[in-house]
Formats: C-alpha cells, sequence, structure tokens
C-alpha cells in the first residue's frame, strides 16, 4: 500500500531506503487527513486509511491502479452527494482536473460528513488529492439539527429541495400528507423520483407523471408560487413554493380539503341562494344604509324592466328608479327624486308599511320594506294586479247598486263622511238632495217591474249626465236617489235641482212606451243645516217632504221651521198615544141629506180630539200621524164601536158613515172588528156605510177588494170619499162596484169661481148616474152650491149649509127636528 517516493541523490543503501519507505508509509497511514496520489491518467497510485474512511468505501474499490473515475463514479451511486445528482460527481472532478490547476471541492459522502476535497497537480503531470474535514464542520451540524427541529414541529408538511431538485429536509408530516413511504422519499431522493412514488402510489388524481412533473417543474423557476393539488382520496392539499438564498427551494404543504369543503357548501349554498331568489314570485331587492344596492333578483329587475347591468351593487337605488322611469315603468309625471324622497320617508316613517304602487301598464306592485340587523333594509315586490282587480271588483259591487250601478247606500254614506270632514277642514260647504220618483209605484204596477228597473236604470244614466265630475249621484234603494254636491253656491245648487227636475220631467221611452215621471227634491245644506250624515240626510227628507206637498217638479231648501215642525209632529205623536186611554176622543157627525127630498139620510161620523192643553186637534192633523204610527187601528175601532152604539138611537131610515183610513185595511181583524161592533150594538149592517180613499186601493189591491166584498156580503155599503182628487183612476171604479162616490168638497167650494170645478161636479153626477152609483156632493156651503149640485144631478148633500159636525145628542136633535120641517114643508 506504500508506494516508492522519489530517490534525493540516488545513493542510499537498499536497507536506508527501506527504512525510509517505511516511516513515510507509516506517516502517511498515520496522517488525519485523507491522502490520495493519481497518476496522469487519474490512476490511484498511493493512497492512505484516512482517505478510505473518509470516502467510505471500506477500502473494496481504493487499490492502486483503479483509476478515479471508478472511485467518485462508485461513490455517488453508493453514497448520497452533496451537490450533485448521482453520477455527475466524476465528471465534475474530471472537467476541474482537465484545467491542471488547484481546484477545492466539498462533498458529502456516506459517512455524512462533509468532506473538502483538495486536489493539486503534481510535478510528475498526477495529481495530489488530500481530503480534510472542514473546521466549521461542527457548527454547521448543529445548525443543521435545530432546522430540523423546526421542520419537525411545523404543523405542515415542509421539504427542501436543493438546486438539483433532490431533497435536502423533509419532515414527517409532508411523508403523512401524501402518505409517502419515508424509505422512499427521504434526503437525496430527487424531484422526479417523488413523482414517480407518487405515480405509483396514485397519489395524485392527476393523469400522467408527465403532467404533474412539467407542473411542478413550472412552479420551481418561480419565485414564489401557491398552487393546489387534488389528491386521489379527495384531499386538497395547497403547496407553497418559495425559492430559497442556496438556490434551493422550500416547498409548504397543507391539508385543506375542510376549508375548500366549507368554502365550497358556502358557496353551493350561495348558489342555491341565488336560485332560490332568482326563483321567487315575489322580487326583492336589498340596500344598505346609505340606500345602495346590496343584492336584487332577477324576478325584480323583470318587475321594473331593469337588467342587471342596471342593478349592480352598490348602485344608488334612486337609479334604478331613473332607470325604470326611462323604460315608462311608472306614470309619467314623478321624477326619481320626488319618489327618492317619498321613498325615504316611508322607510324613516315606517308608517305605512305595505304600498301599492300602481305603474304605467295598470300592474299593482305590493311594496313592503322590513330595516335588516345591521343596517340597511330588504324591500320585497310582488305583483297583485290579479288579486287588486278582484278586491277592487268586489269593492264595487258590495259600493254599488247591481240595477244602476250608482254608488249604493254604503258608498254614499262613506262619500258624505268625506266630504262633511272636508267641509269641517276647509270651512267649505255641502249640499245633499234626496229625490224618488213621483209615480214609480204606478209604473211598476201598470207596466210591471222589469219596466220599472229600466226606468230606475234610464233615470240613473240622465242623472249621471247631469250632475257635474265633483257630484255623487246615489240609489238609496227603490226610487230612492240622493246626490251630494259639493259647493257653498246656494244658486249653483238651485241650478242644478232645475236641470234635475227638466232632465227627468222630459219622458222615458221603455220597450216601445211613453213614461212620463216627475221629481220632487229636497235640499239640505252643510254646515248651515247638520254637520253629520244623519242630521243632513233628515233634513233632506223634510225638505222633501215639504217639497212634495207643494206640487210636482218642485224643490225645497230646507228651512229649520220644518225641523220644528217635526219636533211638534213628534210631540203630537207622544200625545196621541195617551189620548185614546185618556179618552181624550169624542164622535161629532154631520148630517147627510137627500138633495131631491131634503130628508136626512144619514150621518156622517167625524173623530175629535180635545186636548187637555193643546185645545181640540182638527183630525187633519192627527189622523195622519195616528196613520203613521198605527194608532188608526185602536183609533178606528174605538170609532165604529162608538158611532155603531150611537147608531142605534137613531131612526132605522138614517145610515150612519164611518170613515176608514187605508192603514186599517192591513190589520187582518177588519171585517171581524166591524161585525163585532155592529152586533155589539145590534145595529144592521145595511145601516152601515164605510167610506174608503183611493189611497186604500192603492195599496194591496186584492186583498183590499177582498174585504170590501167581504163587508159588502154582510149587507154594509161602500162609498168612494174624495174623488176628483188623487189620481181619479176610473180603473178603480171597475175594480170594486161602489155604492156611492163622494165628490170632493174642494169641487164644490171651487165652483163659484171655476168653471171647471163645477164641469167636473157635473162630469162626475153623470158618471155616477150612468154607472148607476149614488152620488153625494161634500161642501155645500151656499145656496148657489146647492143648486148646482141638485142641477148637476148629484143624488146627496153634505155641507155646512146642510148642518156641521156635531156632538152625538146635537145629532139626534138635528135629525128630529129636521124631520119635523121637512115633513112641515
Ligand atoms: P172627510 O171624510 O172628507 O170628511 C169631511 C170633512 O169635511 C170633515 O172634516 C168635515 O168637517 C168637513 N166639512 C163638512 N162640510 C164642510 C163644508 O161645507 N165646508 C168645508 N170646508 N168642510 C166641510 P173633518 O171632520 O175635519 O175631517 C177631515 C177628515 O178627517 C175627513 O175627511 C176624514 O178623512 C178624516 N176623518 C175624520 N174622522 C175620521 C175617522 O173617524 N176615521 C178616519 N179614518 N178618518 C176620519
Ligand atoms: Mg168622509
Amino acid at each position: 500500500m506504500i508506494a516508492p517516493l522519489d530517490r534525493a541523490d540516488g545513493k542510499r543503501t537498499d536497507d536506508e531506503l527501506r527504512t525510509i519507505l517505511a516511516l513515510h508509509a507509516i506517516a502517511i497511514s498515520e496522517m488525519a487527513q485523507g491522502l490520495c496520489v493519481l497518476d496522469a491518467e487519474f490512476r490511484i497510485v498511493l493512497f492512505n486509511r484516512r482517505f478510505v474512511e473518509m470516502l467510505g468505501t471500506g477500502g473494496k474499490l481504493c487499490c492502486v491502479g483503479v483509476h478515479a473515475s471508478d472511485l467518485f463514479a462508485e461513490r455517488g451511486t453508493q453514497s448520497q452527494s452533496y451537490h450533485s445528482p448521482t453520477g455527475e460527481m466524476w465528471n465534475e472532478i474530471e472537467e476541474q482536473l482537465a484545467q491542471g490547476t488547484p481546484f477545492l471541492l466539498h462533498r458529502r459522502f456516506s459517512s455524512q460528513k462533509v468532506v473538502a476535497l483538495d486536489f493539486k497537480p503534481t510535478t510528475g503531470q498526477g495529481w495530489l488529492l488530500t481530503c480534510a474535514e472542514p473546521n466549521e464542520q461542527p457548527i454547521l451540524e448543529h445548525q443543521s439539527e435545530l432546522l430540523r427541529k423546526v421542520i419537525e414541529n411545523v404543523s405542515h408538511g415542509l421539504c427542501l429541495f436543493d438546486a438539483q431538485q433532490r431533497v435536502l429536509l423533509l419532515n414527517k408530516q409532508f411523508l403523512e400528507i401524501y402518505g409517502y413511504d419515508h424509505s422512499v422519499v427521504k434526503p437525496g431522493v430527487s424531484l422526479r423520483d417523488i413523482v414517480n412514488h407518487a405515480i405509483a402510489s396514485r397519489t395524485y388524481s392527476q393523469p400522467t407523471a408527465d403532467s404533474l412533473e412539467d407542473e411542478l417543474a413550472s412552479v420551481l423557476i418561480q419565485d414564489e408560487t401557491t398552487r393546489l393539488s387534488h389528491l386521489t382520496d379527495g384531499r386538497v392539499i395547497e403547496t407553497r413554493t418559495l425559492r430559497v438564498g442556496t438556490g434551493g427551494w422550500l416547498t409548504e404543504h397543507k391539508d385543506i380539503t375542510s376549508q375548500v369543503q366549507s368554502e365550497s357548501a358556502l358557496q353551493d349554498r350561495n348558489h342555491l341562494l341565488d336560485a332560490v331568489l332568482d326563483h321567487m314570485s315575489h322580487g326583492l331587492c336589498a340596500f344598505d344604509d346609505q340606500l345602495k344596492l346590496i343584492a336584487v333578483n332577477a324576478r325584480y329587475l323583470e318587475m321594473y324592466r331593469l337588467t342587471y347591468e342596471d342593478a349592480r351593487p352598490g348602485t344608488p337605488i334612486v337609479e334604478l328608479m331613473r332607470g325604470s322611469i326611462a323604460r315608462g315603468v311608472h306614470v309619467p309625471g314623478i321624477s326619481a327624486e320626488e319618489m327618492l324622497v317619498d321613498f325615504k320617508k316611508r322607510l324613516i316613517d315606517n308608517k305605512e308599511p305595505e304600498l301599492h304602487r300602481h305603474l304605467a301598464d295598470g300592474r299593482v306592485i305590493s311594496v313592503r320594506h322590513q330595516p335588516m340587523v345591521g343596517g340597511g333594509w330588504v324591500g320585497t315586490y310582488e305583483d297583485i294586479t290579479e288579486r287588486y282587480r278582484a278586491e277592487e271588483s268586489i269593492t264595487h259591487i258590495a259600493r254599488h247598486d247591481a240595477l244602476t250601478d250608482l254608488p249604493n247606500r254604503l258608498l254614499f254614506s262613506e262619500k258624505m263622511i268625506k266630504g262633511l270632514a272636508r267641509v269641517a277642514a276647509k270651512k267649505d260647504a255641502m249640499a245633499v238632495m234626496c229625490f224618488d220618483l213621483d209615480n214609480f209605484k204606478a209604473v211598476n204596477d201598470s207596466l210591471g217591474h222589469p219596466v220599472g228597473d229600466m226606468l230606475l236604470q234610464e233615470l240613473a244614466k240622465r242623472l249621471c249626465v247631469t250632475v257635474g265630475e265633483e257630484d255623487t249621484v246615489a240609489r238609496l234603494g227603490g226610487d230612492e236617489f240622493a246626490i251630494i254636491h259639493p259647493t257653498a253656491d246656494a244658486r249653483d245648487t238651485e241650478k242644478l235641482a232645475q236641470r234635475l227636475i227638466s232632465t227627468t220631467s222630459a219622458p222615458f221611452v221603455i220597450e216601445g212606451q211613453e213614461i212620463h215621471s216627475s221629481i220632487c227634491i229636497g235640499i239640505a245644506l252643510a254646515p248651515d243645516h247638520g254637520t253629520t250624515a244623519e242630521q243632513l240626510m233628515k233634513c233632506a227628507d223634510l225638505a222633501l217632504y215639504r217639497a212634495k206637498s207643494q206640487g210636482r217638479n218642485s224643490w225645497r231648501f230646507f228651512d229649520p221651521e220644518m225641523d220644528m215642525q217635526l219636533q211638534a209632529r213628534r210631540a203630537l205623536e207622544v200625545d196621541l198615544h195617551r189620548a185614546l186611554t185618556a179618552n181624550e176622543f169624542h164622535l161629532t157627525y154631520q148630517p147627510l141629506i137627500n138633495l131631491a127630498t131634503n130628508n136626512v139620510v144619514g150621518m156622517e161620523a167625524l173623530v175629535r180630539w180635545k186636548h187637555p192643553i193643546r185645545g181640540p186637534v182638527p183630525p187633519s192633523e192627527f189622523i195622519p200621524v195616528a196613520e203613521e204610527t198605527g194608532l188608526i187601528v185602536p183609533l178606528g175601532e174605538w170609532v165604529l164601536r162608538q158611532a155603531c152604539a150611537e147608531a142605534r138611537n137613531w131612526p132605522a131610515t138614517i145610515r150612519l158613515a164611518v170613515n176608514l183610513s187605508p192603514v186599517q185595511f192591513r190589520n187582518r181583524n177588519l171585517v171581524s172588528v166591524i161585525i163585532n161592533a155592529l152586533s155589539a150594538a145590534r145595529l144592521p149592517p145595511a145601516r152601515l156605510e164605510l167610506e174608503i180613499t183611493e189611497a186604500a186601493l192603492m195599496q194591496d189591491e186584492g186583498s183590499v177588494v177582498s174585504i170590501l166584498q167581504q163587508l159588502r156580503s154582510l149587507g154594509a155599503r161602500i162609498t168612494l170619499d174624495n174623488f176628483g182628487t188623487g189620481y181619479s183612476s176610473l180603473s178603480y171604479l171597475r175594480k170594486f162596484p161602489f155604492d156611492r162616490i163622494k165628490i170632493d168638497k174642494s169641487f164644490i167650494v171651487d165652483a163659484d169661481s171655476n168653471a171647471d170645478s163645477a164641469t167636473i161636479v157635473r162630469t162626475i153626477a153623470a158618471l155616477g148616474q150612468a154607472l148607476g152609483i149614488e152620488t153625494t156632493a161634500e161642501g155645500i156651503e151656499t145656496l148657489d152650491h146647492l143648486k148646482l149640485v141638485q142641477r148637476a144631478g148629484c143624488t146627496e148633500g153634505q155641507g155646512y149649509l146642510i148642518g156641521a159636525a156635531r156632538s152625538a145628542a146635537e145629532a139626534l136633535k138635528f135629525i128630529v127636528e129636521h124631520q119635523r120641517v121637512v115633513t112641515a114643508a
């Protein structure tokens, strides 16, 4: 193992030479450094034990004559070289050797120690190679130990590569993340080895080794990159690669599977939410406290004809308004700024949580805004057009009359309340008019209800075109109509009343029939006549009542005096109720004479009321009140009983005439009441004459005629009283064969001055003669009257000239005395 040294003088003895050689050999062998001498062909000439130790070959290959390339090539494959990849160590050394100059290399061999290889050329074209461990070696070892500990204790996987993409350091977390076999992936292995191992282990979900390596390599050429890798088992690894100063790379590996999963779950949820929002039937729009848009859904955009471009997050809400106005969505005349002011007001006040926005095309959108936790609002927008229309139609039906489509009583009173509120607020005025058709009942009765309905419809049309835009015409029921006329001008109201009268008095042509109609109008003014709907309607009704008493086609404003009369009438009602039980009534009797013989033929019972305070109250005042209150029924029964009892005292030739009110015919017991009165007085029915008016026949004719027939069959006589007033329809004479017609006293009293009245008297008398009906002339006050009715052919007479109504005793006296006078004459 010791090679011969150069001789100094060439004269030493063989023994000397052997000794010297032995000493050299020992010195070389015991050197702290490794030593190796190479010849010009790089073959080993000499080496020592330390050289073998440092290279870690165990002396197996290190022999004299072995080529250095074998030595270092062997080192390269068997040990983990520090700076160069496998097999390249010798090439590197050879290149340096070719230079022929000294050079120093540091290499780590299998001993894990870094060895400084110091090549120096020798004079004989060979090379002297000394190997030593650098002085700083312990420090390096310490630092790398520290580094290792840090690396092992970080939570992520770490792997340090050198410039040749070989692993210098790695931690167990790195191996665990990828499930790498630690005997395969360890310091010294190249990136490609790791890739191959990963492919074999099916670690990555990437398809091929090349694509994976290309991807990894592309990462390594950048200073810092972050990439995600998807592993076959579904995990996601984030790899951050950082170029380090030594020319290598530090890679950090983080398992972010759960983070990715939760992000993806969040994203899925957001997608789901987006899908839900976009499929909502409601529009939705969220905006922050600065009134800037956060989100909208597709339905909202569709409703307002906007696009996603118009509604980017952050867009001020006023811009959306501007956009929809520009596209003609809103009713013209409103600006975005005005809309915004209104919008803000509603958000702040929150008094009107739901707004119905009417759009230009007729759609109705229900808008609601709810404040969001943390500021801002969420608006929901619902197209309620269909519902709104249905509700409108229901509201319309509930508030309008089905026949004429005019507002009904409900809407009328709502409008009245509104109008009165306006009157109170503005200190303005308002007129309320009420009226009905004068002859509607007759039309219904004679032409039938369908014609009556058509008449009302035609009338409603005329009324609508006659009133002004501000006026409200309502049908309150039957033929009852009312108008609200919002004006303070009484003249203006009068003009409207005149227009209404003239439009309704023009004939209506219904189903080819001409119908003449007329109205009377009662008018009340707010606030003068009342400030509530009830007060006004009552006043208008009173005025109508008064207008009717004036005759057809007349109108009257309410007068407070009418109210006083009403009060008086109420008081009369109260007193009247008490009067019967208080025995305040008594009967008087007015004679009836035969105009031919001058004999007293009858007495008409006429009721009198002597009020303890008011004194005598005339029948014209209390009979209508008794009729309205129904008191006429017991009063009429009292009259019948009283009169029948009295008539029993008269000669059998004297008839008793009793007036029957139309109201008494509504009492089913009328016939039995009469029978009882007659039988109680034991008065033969033939001596009783019942006076009824046309008004009795105008109510339910059938039942009235049947009652009259029953009374007639008893033997009583039936007289048509006050003939010539009212409708004087001859048809009534056909409906029931009356025994007598009483010509109303107004014709007789009037006959002096009015030729027509005299003619009417003569005509009725002639009619009676023609029909075989007796006629009685009422109101004979003068001899002229007497002559007139006698000449006219009336059969009987009654009047102050003959005798006024008198007490029962006086009546009996009259009968006796008159009879004596007549007999004497
Ligand atoms: P009537 O049945 O037409 O009665 C005749 C009325 O004319 C009576 O008025 C009588 O006093 C009045 N009269 C008689 N002769 C003359 C005359 O020459 N000139 C004038 N201007 N008037 C004359 P009265 O008693 O005030 O009765 C008025 C009405 O009251 C009656 O009209 C009748 O409809 C009703 N009435 C009176 N008593 C009763 C009754 O017991 N029952 C019912 N249901 N009605 C009655
Ligand atoms: Mg009478």
